[in-house]
């Protein structure tokens, strides 16, 4: 069945905004964008009061970490930390289930049509996975030493596994150079290339990773010793984040996150590697970080930065929409055009989905924000939520 989608305002994203523009969807794919007279087609959703864009693609998320929401602390990260490990032990599957349900809910209720969601749990995985949007899991690591090694590997592959025997897409994710030994990186980054399957990480996060990789000492390393993951005379690489993943050569297309300490050689290594950098400016804010990652420069040198809402443990909200407008707080001189592309088709791309843009061929993932009085592409940064939300051409929210 073909549907006509009718648009005040068409904003495909890889081309320009177009007045009273149209859509023609088949089977779930789009055919072919116009304005002016359309094609007659059996269904016609009519949203000529509204902006009609793709769906975001959040890049970089944690939905097994939503029931965590308000039990957190703010500021502090090592606290944080120490909270978020305790959460893992401590939360019941079903609570976490449930939380994972609710924030999946609340993605599509800003528009967000896709995530790549960062997992640890085989059930976590699974619900994603067999949820109403397009997903990547990535099968999260944390192998600081030799003995860890082994089981996380199987660990990984097991996730990997289930999440392709559910007809999912899967990549990798080492949890961060600090908490992952840069052989496991290494290989770990090896396998992704093998498979053909995107790998990512936090990297760079905060002062404390930057102290600990370098030299060994500080927070970090009382938190991993308490952990029986650290050997006694572990003194750091000597490095930053950055050069110590570049040195591994797992830097080339890694989706890395945060990215909040990066110096001027950080900065040159990642555009030489064509690092894909996700900005998580909720992330940022919930622990009042002073330097965040350099997204302007990013943008200028030429990289295809995303953009993620991490989880609802360190952020408020799980919306793309606010997420965007924290992203506007910090670098507000960026053309909001750019920013849009940030939280849809450099997302897509980053993981590898047919998506994020209104082109022929790209699947109907599709978002609409009531379009008031004269704004226009803005109308999206004033919007509380989606009216409209379509996933692969089936309608997932409408209250247009
Ligand atoms: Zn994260």
């Amino acid at each position: 069945m073909d549907t006509l989608i009718r648009a005040g305002m068409l904003y495909p994203v890889t081309s320009q905004p177009i007045e009273n523009g149209w859509l023609l969807l088949s089977n779930g794919r789009i055919v072919r964008i116009g304005s002016g007279p359309a094609p007659r087609t059996d269904e016609t959703i009519d949203l000529t009061g509204h902006l009609v864009m793709p769906g975001f693609v959040n890049a970089h998320c944690h939905l097994q970490f939503t029931a965590a929401r308000g039990t957190m602390p703010s500021g502090d990260f090592i606290e944080w930390v120490r909270a978020a490990i305790a959460y893992s032990s401590n939360i019941s599957l079903d609570g976490m289930l449930r939380g994972v349900e609710e924030g999946v809910e609340e993605l599509l209720a800003s528009g967000t049509t896709a995530v790549g969601d960062i997992a640890s749990h085989p059930a976590v995985a699974e619900k994603v996975t067999r949820s109403f949007m397009r997903t990547v899991v990535f099968a999260e690591t944390i192998a600081p030493d030799e003995k860890s090694g082994d089981p996380a590997w199987r660990l990984c592959l097991d996730l990997l596994n289930l999440v392709r025997n559910n007809g999912g897409q899967a990549g990798l994710a080492p949890h961060g150079p600090h908490t992952v030994a840069p052989q496991y990186f290494a290989a770990l980054f090896r396998y992704a290339h093998e498979q053909g399957i995107p790998i990512t990480s936090h990297v760079a996060e905060s002062i404390e990773e930057k102290r600990f990789i370098a030299s060994g000492d500080g927070p970090f390393r009382a938190l991993m010793h308490n952990r029986g993951a650290l050997a006694d005379d572990f003194r750091g690489h000597g490095k930053s984040p950055v050069m110590l993943i570049q040195q591994q050569m797992a830097l080339r297309q890694l989706i890395a996150a945060h990215l909040n300490e990066v110096d001027d050689e950080d900065v040159a290594a990642l555009v030489a590697a064509n690092a894909i950098p996700v900005f998580c400016p909720g992330s940022s804010r919930w622990f009042g970080r002073k330097k965040v990652m350099p997204l302007d420069r990013f943008f200028e040198a030429g990289l295809a930065p995303c953009l993620g809402t991490d989880s609802a443990a360190s952020n408020g909200s799980l919306s793309m929409l606010d997420e965007l407008r924290a992203a506007r707080g910090y670098f507000g001189e960026i053309p909001l055009g750019r920013l849009i592309e940030a939280a849809t088709i450099n997302g897509a791309r980053a993981l590898g989905l047919d998506c994020g843009a209104f082109e022929p061929g790209l699947w109907a993932d599709i978002s609409a924000y009531p379009l008031q009085n004269s704004l226009r592409l803005e109308a999206v940064l004033a919007a509380k939520e989606a009216v409209f939300v379509m996933v692969g051409g089936k309608v997932a929210r409408n209250t247009a």
